[in-house]
């Protein structure tokens, strides 16, 4: 079935987990080695999602660093379906982004579906923000909030079903 095919686009601030992300969702792991690029242009993955009773073949674009000199390329995004917002518990920079983040993807793909991903939530204990802040953020964007573990793999599945589920609404 080729018409459950959707481009997500893993988007915010160098070192969030966005790389990380992307292949926990893929393949299943979590390398802990700081890499700056998958050296593809994306990665696939086939997920039945409960909510759709369907599967769905997800194409995850990574920026592979090209965050951090805002040379994202409009290939990057062009026919993009869904976005992930990502920020850091432990990066307070990152979390101011994710506005930015927001108006960058309705500017280039129009108001696709898209949610906030506060990831590391594993380092709580460091945290730059209160959930409460993280709570009004979320309302302020109008955007469902999920709070991530890329690296025990924590409701990594339950953002990508989500979106899918989003994207077939809208
Ligand atoms: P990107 O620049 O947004 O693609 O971020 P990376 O995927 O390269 O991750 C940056 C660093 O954060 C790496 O060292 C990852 O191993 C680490 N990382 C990613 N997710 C988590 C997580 O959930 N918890 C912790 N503690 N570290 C993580």
């Amino acid at each position: 079935d080729f018409d459950r095919e959707i481009k997500v686009v893993v988007l915010g601030n160098g070192g969030v987990g966005k790389t990380s992300m992307i292949r926990r969702f893929c393949k299943g792991v979590f390398t802990d080695e700081y890499k700056k690029t998958i050296g593809v242009d994306f990665l696939e993955k086939a997920q039945f999602v409960d909510a759709l009773q369907e599967e769905v073949r997800f194409m995850l674009w990574d920026t592979a660093g090209q965050e951090e000199f805002d040379a994202i390329t409009r290939t990057y995004y062009r026919g993009a379906g869904a976005a992930v917002i990502a920020f850091s518990t432990t990066d307070l920079e990152s979390f101011k982004a994710v506005q930015g983040w927001k108006d960058k993807i309705i500017a280039e793909c129009g108001d696709i579906a898209m949610c906030l991903v506060q990831n590391k939530v594993d380092l709580i204990d460091q945290a730059v923000v209160t959930p409460e802040e993280v709570e009004a953020m979320a309302r302020q964007l109008g955007l469902k909030l999920y709070r991530t573990c890329v690296k025990e793999n924590i409701n990594v599945t339950e953002v990508f079903g989500y979106l899918a589920e989003l994207h077939h609404k809208k």
